[in-house]
C-alpha cells in the first residue's frame, strides 16, 4: 500500500478510502473532503491493481470532471488518465456512440441543445395547432426534459395527465410523441434522451447490461444529491453485480430539484443498498470558523433538513461582511474597489477572487466596473461562445455535413448566406417532408412536388450539391479544413466581410476563433478527431466551461454553477428580497428552502472571506426597483445598520448636473477601440420601431464629447462613432456608468 496517499487525510476519511468493497455512503457538509475522498479512492484502488478502465466516476460538471481527472492523474500518474472520470451526460454519450450498432441507433446521432429542443417544439406546435402563447415552447421544453428525468415516454406522460385530469399535461404529451418522431428523424438525442437512451437500452438488451456490469467493478458518483431519476437509475443498474457504488453528497447543497433530481436518492441510498457502510466527514478544511459559523446560522433555517455541523481547525484569519449599496452601480464599483485593495498585498492573486450572483442578466454591469477598472474578469456561462448567431450557423453547416437529416440545421444554413429560398418555399418543403415522414434532406429530389418554384429548385439543389462535396471531403480532410472551405466557399465569410461593420468584423474574429479551438481540439485528441467526435465535444460543453481560462482573471458566475468549487475571496451579490431569494419563492416554502440552500453552497465556497452584498435600488430588465435587504443577511445575523438603506449618493440621482459631470468625467474610463466584444449590441440596446426616423448624414449633430440625454438611459456623453449615414453608430457612456452601443437614427437621442 502506498502510505503517502493517506498522508492528508483524517481518520473518516482513510476509512472511507480503505473501505472499497460494497456499497458506501459518505454523507457529509461542505468543505469536509468528499470530493477528496473520492479521488484518493480510486487512487487507491489504482494502487491495488484495479485497472484503470474498471473504474468509473461520474460528476456534474465537465470543469468539476476535469479538475477530478487532474488530481487523479497527480495522485496516480499514468494510470490516472486512463480512469473514466466524467460528466453522467458525456459518460452515456460515449456509451451510445460506441454501442449504437447494437441498440439501434444512428452512430452519427447529433446533440441537441436547449435552443435545438425549442426550435422542434416550436415546429411541433404549430403543426398539431396549439397556441404558442398558452404553451410556451421552453415551457413544453421543461415538461419533456423532466419528463425524461424521470423516465416517461410519451405514453406515460399521457397517461399520467389523464389519471390526474391534467388537461396541460394531455395536450404537452401530444407534443412530445410528435417532438420525439422528429428528433428520431433528424437521428438526434436530447439531453434527456442520453441518459434515458442509456437505461433502455440496458434494460433491453441482457448482455449489454451484463457486459457493462462486468467492466465497471467499481462506480463512484459526487455531488449524488443531485441525481435525478434517470442517473439514479443508470447507477443502479451499473452497480448492480459486483455493488462496489461509493456515493458521495450534502443534502444542504442540493439545488437542482428544478432540473429533476431528486434528493430522496441520497436519503434512501441505505434502503436500497441494506449492505451499505456510510461514513460521516464533520471537519471541514476549506473555510474559516467565522464563515462555517455563518453559513450555519443561514442553513438551519431550513426546516427538511439532517443536522449537521461542521467543525474547523483552520485559523480564524478571515471573515464576513456586508457591502451595502445605494444601486448596482455602486455595488460592482465597490466590488472593484474591495478586490483592488485585497489584491495589492500580493497576498491574493486575482483568480482568488469569484463574484456569484442569482441570474446571468446581473453580470453585465460587473462586466463593465471590471473593465473600466482595467482588472481582468472571466464570465463562466453567459454568452457562450458557442451560442453566438455565427458560431451556430459554422456548426449548423458542420452538423448538416454529418447528418443532412437534421432538419433544424438544414432549416438554419439554407438562406445563410441568402440563395433565395424564400420562407414559403420551405415552409411547404418541410410540410410535404413531414407528410412523407422523411427528413427535408430525403425530399429535396421531389422538391417539384412539394409545389416550389423553378428557381428555388435549383438553388436547392445547388445547395444539396455543395452539401454532397463536403460529405465527400469528410472522410479525408480534417475537421479545421472543412471548415475552412466552408466558410469561404459558402460565400459566409464574404458576406460577412461586404458588410464591413464593426459587428461584422468582430464576427469574423469569433470564426477565426472558432477556426483555432477547432485546431486545438485536433491537437488534443489526436486519435479522436472525426467530424463526430468533434460535434460530439461540442455538445456536451456545458455552462461552466469556457473558452478562455480563469487563470490570473476574477471569476463571475450564477450559484448554481459555483458547486464543488472553492475560493478565497467570495462576493455573493444582489442579495435582496425578490433577486435572492428569487421571484415569488418566499412565498412557497419549498422553493425558499431551496433558495436557501443555495445561499449555503454560495457561502460554503469562500476559504476566507465572505462579502455579502446587496443594493437598494436595482435596474434589471430595464425596471427599477426598491429592495428591501434578502433575509438571508438577517438570517446571516447581521441586523439594523446592516439591513437598512444606505443613502443616496449624489451621483448616481437622477439629475443630471453638468458641472458636475464635467468634473467626474476627468475620470473618465478608457474606452478600448478593440475592445469590441463586449459591445455586440444586444436587443435592448437599441430601440427598435421607433418612428422617429431622422436621416444622419455626415455632418450629423452627434459629435464626440456631446453630451445627449436618452429616455431611457437618461444622460450621457458620446464618446465614439462609427459608419456614416444611416449607419451612424454611437458609443455613449451613461451617467450610471454604463456604456452603450446604439444606432444614431433609432435611438431618439436629444442633445442637452
Ligand atoms: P463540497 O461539499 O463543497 O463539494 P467537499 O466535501 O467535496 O466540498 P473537498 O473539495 O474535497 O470537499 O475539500 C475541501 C478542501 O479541503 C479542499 O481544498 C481539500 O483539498 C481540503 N481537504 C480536504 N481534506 C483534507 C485533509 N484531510 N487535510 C487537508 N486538506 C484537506
Ligand atoms: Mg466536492
Amino acid at each position: 500500500m502506498d502510505n503517502s496517499l493517506f498522508d492528508n487525510l483524517n481518520q473518516s476519511q482513510k476509512d472511507a478510502v480503505l473501505c472499497t468493497e460494497g456499497p458506501l455512503i459518505i454523507f457529509a457538509g461542505a468543505g469536509t473532503g468528499k470530493t477528496r475522498v473520492i479521488t484518493h479512492r480510486i487512487a487507491h484502488l489504482l494502487s491495488k491493481g484495479v485497472k484503470p478502465w474498471q473504474i468509473l466516476a461520474v460528476t456534474f460538471t465537465n470543469k468539476a470532471a476535469g479538475e477530478m481527472k487532474k488530481r487523479v492523474n497527480d495522485l496516480a500518474p499514468g494510470a490516472g488518465a486512463n480512469v473514466s472520470v466524467s460528466t453522467f451526460h458525456s459518460f452515456c454519450a460515449y456509451f451510445l456512440r460506441v454501442e449504437a450498432s447494437k441498440i439501434n441507433l444512428n452512430p452519427d446521432f447529433l446533440i441537441y441543445d436547449f435552443a435545438d429542443q425549442k426550435n422542434v417544439v416550436k415546429d411541433c406546435l404549430k403543426e398539431l395547432n396549439i397556441d404558442e402563447k398558452k404553451y410556451k415552447p421552453s415551457t413544453v421544453v421543461d415538461r419533456i426534459s423532466r419528463a425524461k428525468d424521470d423516465l416517461k415516454f410519451p405514453s406515460d406522460m399521457a397517461a399520467d395527465a389523464q389519471a390526474n385530469g391534467d388537461f396541460f399535461g394531455t395536450t404537452i404529451a401530444k407534443a412530445y410523441a410528435l417532438y420525439q418522431k422528429k428528433l428520431e428523424l433528424a437521428s438526434a438525442l436530447d439531453f434527456g434522451d442520453l441518459i434515458m437512451r442509456v437505461v433502455v437500452a440496458l434494460r433491453q438488451y441482457p448482455a449489454l447490461l451484463e457486459h457493462y456490469q462486468q467492466k465497471y467493478k467499481y462506480i463512484l458518483v459526487d455531488e449524488y444529491q443531485d441525481t435525478n431519476h434517470a442517473q439514479y437509475v443508470l447507477t443502479k443498474l451499473l452497480a448492480q453485480k459486483h455493488q462496489n457504488i461509493c456515493v458521495v453528497g450534502d443534502d444542504d447543497q442540493s439545488v437542482y430539484s428544478w432540473r429533476g433530481a431528486d434528493i430522496t436518492n441520497i436519503l434512501d441510498f441505505e434502503k436500497d443498498y441494506p449492505s451499505a457502510k456510510s461514513v460521516k466527514l464533520e471537519q471541514n478544511y476549506r473555510s474559516t470558523p467565522k464563515i462555517l459559523e455563518t453559513a450555519y446560522k443561514v442553513v438551519k433555517n431550513n426546516q427538511g433538513r439532517i443536522e449537521k455541523k461542521l467543525w474547523t481547525q483552520n485559523a480564524d484569519d478571515g471573515g464576513v461582511s456586508v457591502v451595502k449599496s445605494a444601486n448596482e452601480n455602486e455595488e460592482a464599483a465597490r466590488v472593484v474597489d474591495l478586490i483592488t485593495i485585497n489584491s495589492q498585498n500580493e497576498k491574493y492573486n486575482l483568480s482568488d477572487f469569484a463574484v456569484f450572483y442569482r441570474t446571468n442578466a446581473q453580470s453585465r454591469v460587473f462586466e463593465d466596473a471590471f473593465r473600466r477598472a482595467g482588472m481582468s474578469y472571466a464570465v463562466i456561462g453567459t454568452l457562450r461562445f458557442y451560442d453566438r448567431a455565427e458560431i451556430k450557423d459554422i456548426m449548423a453547416y458542420l452538423k448538416l455535413i454529418h447528418n443532412p437529416n437534421d432538419n433544424v440545421s438544414f432549416k438554419r444554413v439554407i438562406n445563410v448566406p441568402r440563395r433565395g429560398i424564400g420562407k414559403t418555399s420551405m415552409e411547404n418543403l418541410e410540410k410535404f417532408a413531414g407528410g412523407q415522414g422523411l427528413s427535408i434532406w430525403q425530399t429535396l429530389d421531389r422538391a417539384n412536388e412539394a409545389g416550389i418554384n423553378k428557381g428555388a429548385i435549383n438553388a436547392l439543389n445547388a445547395f444539396a450539391e455543395f452539401i454532397k462535396a463536403f460529405m465527400h471531403l469528410k472522410e479525408t480532410e480534417s475537421v479545421k479544413e472543412i471548415a475552412q472551405k466552408i466558410i469561404t466557399h459558402s460565400g459566409y465569410l464574404k458576406e460577412l466581410e461586404d458588410e464591413n461593420t464593426p459587428e461584422s468584423k468582430t464576427k469574423i474574429e469569433n470564426i477565426q476563433e472558432l477556426i483555432s479551438a477547432i485546431e486545438d481540439f485536433e491537437q488534443r485528441s489526436p486519435d479522436n478527431k472525426t467530424l463526430s467526435d468533434y460535434l460530439t465535444q461540442i455538445a456536451l460543453i456545458s455552462d461552466t466551461d469556457s473558452l478562455d481560462d480563469s487563470n490570473g482573471k476574477v471569476t463571475l458566475m450564477t450559484l448554481h454553477l459555483a458547486k464543488g468549487l472553492e475560493f478565497d475571496n467570495v462576493f455573493i451579490c444582489g442579495l435582496e428580497e425578490g433577486l435572492f431569494p428569487i421571484g415569488e419563492s418566499a412565498f412557497n416554502p419549498e422553493e425558499l428552502e431551496e433558495e436557501r440552500r443555495l445561499m449555503y453552497v454560495g457561502m460554503t465556497r469562500a476559504r476566507k472571506h465572505l462579502y455579502l452584498c446587496w443594493a437598494s435600488e436595482r435596474t434589471v430588465y430595464g425596471k427599477t426597483r426598491w429592495n428591501m435587504a434578502s433575509r438571508f443577511i438577517t438570517e446571516a445575523g447581521f441586523k439594523d445598520e446592516f439591513t437598512q438603506s444606505p443613502e443616496p449618493k449624489p451621483f448616481f440621482n437622477r439629475g443630471f448636473n453638468r458641472a458636475k459631470w464635467n468634473a467626474t468625467s476627468k475620470t473618465e474610463p478608457k474606452y478600448q477601440k478593440d475592445d469590441t466584444y463586449d459591445y455586440i449590441p444586444s436587443d435592448d440596446d437599441i430601440i427598435k420601431d421607433e418612428p422617429l426616423y431622422t436621416p444622419v448624414s455626415d455632418n450629423s449633430p452627434y459629435k464626440i464629447g456631446a453630451l445627449v440625454r436618452h429616455p431611457v438611459f437618461g444622460n450621457g456623453k458620446i464618446i465614439e462613432k462609427t459608419g456614416a449615414g444611416n449607419d451612424v453608430k454611437l458609443v455613449v457612456l451613461f451617467e450610471n456608468g454604463q456604456w452603450k452601443k446604439l444606432l444614431a437614427r433609432v435611438a431618439n437621442l436629444t442633445l442637452v
